[in-house]
């Protein structure tokens, strides 16, 4: 089931109407209740009904996050009957995979089936220094961005924490990231980007009480250094996200003006970019060591010029922040160009020659549609194709 929000209406009051309805399932379909995703507390709250001691959930907690283990009947230092119990009433499972696709550059592209059957996709990217995972907050996305794929599928649902940490979990089993895996040299899962399907900001409680799991020492343990959650300028919530989880933060920017981008960017017109910018400069933390990463796709002839360069050098000239240029990421009918490759080193020397970082960001798994922009799950591929067909029969 879907709804879709009227460009028009606000994406918050529809949100918050549609809040209850379209909230991730906690039980599956055997109505065994979801484990992952609950905090500690929470877990030894579930728990208390079969009068398990608290000392019992923090073993299944371990069992769970830092080993990675997907079977109650493997947690070696629980009581045979009690592996029975949380067999029968609690589930730890993983999203199920449906296609893996890797890139000839390395990055791997899962798209994956939630317990209610939608569907996720998220992206793999392999660095000789690091290794990211693009993870999505939402099924769909309520905002248009004009330039962005996932913005022509509709908003279905918000995904739950367990199912937003579950993503995580998959990534590490299918990388053998897990002590249990073996011996293994290093890391490849070293950074979390929260920039898959959806706006993470309009998912913002969800969100939090993952990345709260993700960064718990006794959880995943993953750095809040190593964390960037990725908002298109959701303003409300940008202080609360720096305060209550210190994460990196990211912006889609992608205009020098308030033209261009709420033509390309529909939420700019509920917050505009004097809102948005002065959101960054309090963001708590923001320093020259930690600075804001500004997104700025190259579209050509859109927002590409050496007048645009050097508005958006004015524009951020007393944030700490670095630029991603990022060469856009071509998709059937999306009415864009990328910027010619001289444009955009033209365009970065402007904001070199001011003082920036704005590297040119390489494409990456552009040959499996998992580069950035391009997510859209193939079910909603699927589905589109069948309604063109239908239509030109
Ligand atoms: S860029 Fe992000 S916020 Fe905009 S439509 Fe795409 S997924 Fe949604």
């Amino acid at each position: 089931m879907e709804f879709k929000i009227n460009q028009k209406s606000d994406p918050e009051m529809s949100l918050q109407k549609h809040a209850e309805k379209f909230s991730a399932p906690r039980k599956d379909a055997s109505g065994r209740v979801q484990l992952v995703g609950l905090s500690l507390e929470e877990m030894q709250a579930v728990l208390s009904e079969h009068q398990l001691p608290n000392f019992r959930s923090k073993q299944i907690w371990n069992w769970i996050y830092q080993r990675g283990i997907t079977d109650f009947n493997a947690m070696a230092n629980l009581p045979k009957e009690l592996r029975a119990i949380l067999t029968a009433h609690y589930a730890i499972d993983r999203p199920a995979l449906i296609t893996e696709q890797k890139s000839a550059d390395g990055t791997i592209k899962w798209l994956l089936g939630m317990s209610d059957g939608q569907q996720v996709e998220m992206v793999f990217i392999p660095t000789p220094q690091r290794g990211t995972l693009c993870v999505s907050s939402q099924v769909g996305c309520t905002l248009t961005c004009k330039f962005c794929h996932t913005g022509t599928q509709p908003l279905v649902r918000n995904l739950g924490p367990h199912e937003i940490l579950q993503q995580v979990m998959f990534a590490k089993d299918h990388l053998n990231e897990w002590p249990s895996s073996g011996e293994k040299e290093g890391r490849d899962l070293t950074n979390i980007v929260m920039m898959g399907m959806g706006e993470p900001l309009y998912n913002y409680d969800n969100v939090a009480k993952a990345l709260k799991i993700c960064m718990h020492p006794d959880g995943l343990g993953i750095s809040k250094r190593h964390i960037t959650l990725s908002t298109s300028g959701v303003v409300p919530q940008i202080h609360q996200c720096g305060e209550e989880l210190g994460v990196n933060l990211a912006v889609s920017l992608h205009a020098p003006n308030d033209d261009i981008r709420s033509d390309i960017m529909p939420i700019n017109n509920k917050y505009p970019l004097a809102d948005l910018l002065d959101a960054c400069r309090h963001y708590p933390g923001v320093s020259p060591i930690r600075r804001i990463t500004f997104e700025y796709v190259m579209l050509d002839g859109v927002n590409d010029s050496d007048d645009n360069a050097r508005q958006l050098a004015k524009l951020l000239v007393d944030i700490p922040c670095k630029l991603n240029l990022i060469p856009f990421n071509g998709w059937e009918n999306s009415g864009f160009e990328c910027s010619p490759m001289e444009r955009i080193e033209s365009f970065a020397k402007i904001l070199e020659n001011a003082g920036y970082d704005a590297p040119i960001r390489r494409p990456r798994g552009r040959d499996i549609l998992a580069a950035c922009g391009q997510l859209k799950s193939a079910s909603q591929r699927e589905k589109a194709n069948k309604i063109t067909a239908t239509e030109t029969l």
